[in-house]
């Protein structure tokens, strides 16, 4: 099979990048042409809600490659250009101005968006995604000191945790008793609904937001508690964390087969020839799970970015089979998660004591480790990363911990 002439990749992030820094690892030499919608090519995006927040870092994003790193790989970029519509037959991708981006391979790398909030009055509310939003969320804090995040999942515990660290009073909103439990588990989940308590957020647990009203400086959230008892809250500046959604409008009737993302095999390929999908946008199959899988962190788009582009410039299939991997840093804390927790599965706490600054949770049941969080333990976790990837058994995880089956049920 001879080498494909031009490849197209839609979306110049973290996955979009690593594809096409992939291809040209693997030997592939001809054209690569980046679309991204952005002004400007991928940036890291996870400061966004962290130290670029917060002030206690660089105050610009940084760019994941340089200006010489695309011409080095003779990578041609297109910012501020959107993908609108995928005709598999001519193979081209007509971009939202008409333009038209014939191509041999397809990278389908377009990611997430957030959802948004709308006010009564039909102001959409800012959400952290991209610089933009960061640029967007800076000034409105900056007029105010009370702000309010809508949604206790990782991106509004981060924004909180930042915004406070900034000196803002920051109200929390999250549906669920404890943040995050389902992913990380009740005891780490309540260790950091604790730690933001303690440094001064408001969490309110167990609310929905039903309504919001007002202008910016001026805004008054309408929710429920747990009784279903309404309340209002005022607040300046009012903050959306409540989810993704994958970008794949522009691919709808294409003949792609989407699911909320779009779906390929274990190697990235979708459905059609010669398109493939990497990143936060794909539901893939994932060998060790037996099912399609969405995964929405940064490594995994990296990673799987790069072996899709390995896999179009040496014609492989070679599967992504990586166990998911994400980190989270909220007042000065690393978590790092590694796997996927399933509902009614065992904790043991491995590592160190929840009082402890270090300590490492696993979870696992039928036998199996199914994921493992941490706050700290760097080093030890690469073992319990190998166990993970390997498929260990329960006993044999438990005995790496040092721990015997009879004090783990104990
Ligand atoms: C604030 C924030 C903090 C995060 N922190 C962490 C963290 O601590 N740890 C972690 O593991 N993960 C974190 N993540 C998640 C991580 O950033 C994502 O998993 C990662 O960015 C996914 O990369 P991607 O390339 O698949 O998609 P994206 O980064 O979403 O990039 C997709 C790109 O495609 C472009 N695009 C979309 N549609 C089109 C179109 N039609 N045409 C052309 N271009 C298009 C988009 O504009 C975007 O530039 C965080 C995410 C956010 C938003």
């Amino acid at each position: 099979m001879g080498q494909p002439k031009n490849v197209l990749v839609v979306g110049g992030s973290a996955a979009g990048l690593a594809a096409a820094d992939g291809l040209r690892e693997g030997g592939h030499e001809g054209l690569i042409t980046l679309l991204t919608a952005e002004k400007q090519a991928g940036y890291d995006r996870p400061t966004l809600s962290k130290a670029l927040l917060s002030g206690t870092g660089e105050p610009e994003v940084r760019a994941l490659r340089s200006p010489q790193h695309f011409a080095d790989k003779d990578l041609r970029l297109r910012t501020g250009v959107s993908a609108a519509r995928l005709d598999p037959e001519r193979r081209v991708v007509v971009a939202d101005g008409g333009e038209e981006f014939p191509y041999d391979v397809l990278v389908i790398a377009t990611g997430v968006r957030n959802r948004t909030l709308t006010t009564d009055e039909g102001e959409v509310l800012p959400t952290m995604r991209t610089s933009e939003d960061l640029a967007v969320i800076r000034d409105r804090v900056a007029a105010s000191e009370a702000i309010t995040v809508v949604g206790a999942g990782f991106i509004g515990l981060e924004v909180a945790a930042s915004l406070r660290e900034r000196g803002k009073e920051v109200t929390l909103f999250g549906a669920h008793p404890l943040p995050m439990d389902h992913i990380i588990g009740p005891e780490v989940a309540g260790i950091i609904r604790d730690e933001h308590r303690r440094h001064g957020v408001d969490l309110r647990a167990e609310t929905f937001v039903t309504g919001i009203g007002g202008e910016a400086g001026g805004y008054v959230l309408r929710y429920t508690d747990r009784e279903g008892i309404e309340h209002t809250h005022p607040s300046g500046c009012v903050i959306a964390g409540i989810g993704v959604t994958p970008n794949i409008e522009w691919l709808e009737d294409s003949g792609l087969c989407l699911d909320g993302g779009v779906v390929t095999d274990a190697a990235g390929r979708t459905n059609l020839p010669e398109v493939w999908a990497a990143g936060d946008v794909a539901y893939y199959f994932h060998p060790l799970y037996d099912e399609l899988v969405r995964v929405h962190h940064w490594t995994n788009a990296v990673e799987q970015g790069r072996v899709v582009g390995l896999n179009i410039a040496r014609g492989t299939d070679t599967a992504f089979r990586t166990v998911p991997y994400f980190w989270t840093d909220m007042f000065g804390r690393k978590y790092h998660y590694y796997g996927r927790r399933r509902g009614g599965d065992e904790s043991v706490l491995a590592v160190g004591s929840y009082a402890d600054d270090e300590f490492l949770v696993m979870f696992g049941a039928g036998g199996k480790i199914h994921a493992v969080v941490s706050r700290g333990c760097g080093r030890v976790l690469r073992g319990y990363r190998k166990l993970l990837q390997c498929g260990a058994g329960w006993d044999e995880a438990l005995a790496h911990a040092g721990i015997t089956t009879a004090r783990a049920g104990a």
